[in-house]
């Protein structure tokens, strides 16, 4: 090892899902929505005006920030928008885990949780979810330097219903909580309207699945104005145009088309509990889903070998090999056409 290099941050990166790209693949791998955004933004990027960008956006994001205050309803300086809810978190993570207490998170959850801590050097501490995978809310009764729940939880899918939620920040009003709703509009209930009864809850979301914009890098967080503002501060101190210009005006137009948004969240929700019977049909257990992809592990043939099989024929799933859950594959609900494509190759292989 060179001198300088003693003194390079080392860090195990999170591993994001791979990004083939085959004329005719079967892209089930990374929860991404197989529709396209709402009408709304494919004109706002074709009429773009370019010479807006040679001006900086506006740092505090402000039409989008205003679109998506009103329709949380809650006030301008409740929101803090960032590139993809990943960019959020991570900043909350750095904002608000000073402490010496372990932030404590399920053993099984989004596994760019613990990369953060390591990144930031927080200690933390993983209760493990019950035989079920479900989350043990008393785990969380106890000292800690801050709580993240993702709620749907991934990869398992399941959901906690909000009173779930409130008694964990019940229990915790020395500490920020987060909850992690990214796959929430596909059938979780969510945290929001706590966030204006605890000072201390944050609340995260994204367009990256419900709002078909993963390429477009924008979600946001609600909380109290304090929260928020001690975000912003951080924020400022590294990076102040987060968001662009194009991202600033397509989340915007995005918001404004609700009758879509719910037409697109529905049919995956409707393709969703088409599979699932299917699935069981087929010899898997399927754990029941609140979100856009499926947890499922087959009663004889191991996940690994199944996801290899797939990829041979460009079907792509996820697979994770970790304690616990490496007997499982994660899919991703697509067009009907895909889950079709998936249900055929999986009746040859199985
Ligand atoms: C996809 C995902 C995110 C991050 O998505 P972005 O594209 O960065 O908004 C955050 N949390 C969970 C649990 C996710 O699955």
């Amino acid at each position: 090892m060179a001198a300088w290099e003693n003194n390079v941050r080392k860090i195990d990166p999170y591993v994001p899902g791979e990004q083939p790209s085959y004329a005719d693949m079967v892209k089930l791998n990374t929860n991404e929505n197989p529709y396209p955004p709402a009408p709304g933004v494919t004109k706002a990027l074709k009429e773009l005006d370019t010479d807006a960008l040679r001006r900086y956006p506006k740092p505090d994001a402000h039409e989008l920030t205003a679109a998506l205050a009103e329709s949380c309803g809650v006030g301008f300086n409740n929101v803090f928008v960032g590139v993809g809810s990943d960019d959020v978190l991570g900043t909350a993570f750095l904002t608000f885990f000073k402490g010496r207490l372990p932030v404590l998170f399920p053993d099984v959850t989004y596994s760019f949780y613990p990369v953060w801590a390591a990144l930031y050097d927080i200690p933390y501490e993983t209760p493990a979810l019950d035989e079920n995978f479900r989350i043990v809310k008393e785990d969380y009764y106890k000292l800690n330097g801050g709580i993240v729940i993702a709620n749907p939880n991934a990869p398992t899918t399941i959901a906690e219903p909000v009173s779930f939620i409130e008694d964990i920040v019940m229990h915790n009003q020395d500490s920020v909580v987060i909850v992690d709703e990214a796959y929430v509009d596909f059938g979780g209930e969510t945290a929001l309207e706590l966030t204006k009864k605890y000072e201390n809850l944050l609340v995260v979301r994204t367009f990256s699945k419900s709002r078909s914009m993963a390429g477009m890098r924008i979600g946001f967080a609600v909380g109290s104005e304090k929260l928020i503002s001690y975000m912003m501060a951080v924020r400022n101190s590294y990076n102040s145009y987060t968001m662009t210009t194009p991202s600033i005006l397509c989340g915007t137009e995005s918001l404004k088309d609700e009758a879509y948004f719910r037409k697109t969240v529905d049919r995956i929700i409707a393709t969703r509990e088409n599979a699932i019977p299917r699935f069981r049909k087929m010899g898997f257990k399927v754990l029941n889903s609140s979100a856009n992809f499926l947890f499922v592990t087959h009663e004889n043939v191991p996940a690994k070998e199944i996801f290899m099989k797939l990829r041979e024929r460009h079907i792509f799933v996820r697979y994770f090999e970790k304690p616990r859950i490496d007997n499982y594959l994660r899919i991703t609900v697509g067009t009907d056409e895909e889950m079709e494509k998936l249900f055929d190759a999986l009746k040859e292989m199985l």
